[in-house]
């Protein structure tokens, strides 16, 4: 059984930016699913898929992420084989365009889980990771927002996801291969005009990214302050694993914990180890797309 589910970061879409979310998140799609067609594993579809959405400036991750306060872009991104239960992550790092790939990386040939800014990038360096300029993620749609919000006094986090606000567009992938393998991966610039070194839930194992073979995988977005106090993708695992309830009830559940306890917006994508999805999110709209072996063709809602 294969089946793949990828998110495009749940915010207020604006009308007149539907058509690129919907582009974006069915191309990432498509190349996930090809992957998986051709006998691939769970872990390079997600990777590829991820890749995809890193490359298209629509997104916030890779080229399209936002400014952070000091006129920087940061990147944040984590990965976890669901077989092994190995995971990998990188956060606050600069001038990669694929942070999923070194997070893989970190997962595939170090002992760490989880490397930071300059040691990320030493390691990045050892892997031969590709480096990019700056300018190379910077699109002009956020050096405009970056310098707009230097104007005025800055929203909250809460206030960035719950309104409307530019908050947005972290992407995610989940996958489920024919051998029974379940990978998961999330990559994101995080928020705008973040502080210098913020870290949100992206790449946070359990929180951003969550992947167990006996059970399912997660990705999430929102306002990762308060996607990390709940936990949320693993709690959403626990959920499924203790209470027995559907994908699409413990997407539900994962949310309303998000909102209940924390006053937290956002989205989840999940896929259980039968191949059966559940999305949930309480912010007004959410890009994300489905394809499965029982399916004729792919799901692209926005
Ligand atoms: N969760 C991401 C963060 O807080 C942002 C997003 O999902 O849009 O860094």
């Amino acid at each position: 059984m294969k089946s793949i589910i990828v998110h495009g970061g749940a915010w207020d879409i604006p009308d007149d930016m539907l058509d690129e979310h919907r582009a974006g998140v069915s191309n990432a799609l498509t190349t996930g699913w090809d992957i998986l067609k051709n006998s691939g594993g769970a872990l390079d579809a997600v990777e590829a898929a991820i890749n995809i959405m890193e490359d298209d400036p629509t997104f916030d991750a890779g080229r399209g992420s936002f400014v952070n306060m000091a006129g920087q872009i940061e990147l944040d991104a984590s990965i976890m084989d669901g077989r092994t239960m190995r995971a990998g992550a990188v956060a606050a790092v600069r001038n990669i365009l694929h942070p999923v790939t070194l997070a893989r990386a970190v997962m595939d040939k170090s002992e760490h889980v989880l490397l930071v800014s300059d040691g990320a990038m030493r390691f990045a360096h050892e892997q031969n990771i590709p480096f990019c300029g700056a300018d190379d993620l910077l699109v002009g749609r956020e050096f405009e927002r970056w310098k707009e919000i230097q104007t005025r006094p800055a929203y909250s986090g809460k206030e960035a996801f719950a309104g409307n606000t530019p908050a947005r567009d972290t992407v995610g992938c989940v996958a489920l291969d024919d051998n029974g393998n379940i990978a998961s991966g999330t990559s994101t610039g995080g928020t705008p005009n973040k502080y210098p070194g913020r870290v949100g839930d992206s790449p946070i194992i359990g929180c951003g990214t969550y992947a167990v073979n006996s059970v399912g995988g997660v990705s999430t977005t929102g306002w990762g302050e308060a996607i990390i106090k709940v936990v949320l993708a693993k709690s959403i695992i626990d959920a499924i694993d203790m209470m027995k309830i559907t994908p699409e009830d413990a997407a539900q559940h994962g949310i309303s914990i998000l909102h209940s306890r924390v006053e937290g917006y956002g989205g989840v994508i999940v896929l259980t180890k039968n191949g059966k999805f559940g999305t949930a999110f309480n912010t007004p709209r959410m890009a994300r797309a489905y394809m499965s072996d029982e399916m004729s063709e792919p799901v692209v809602v926005v």
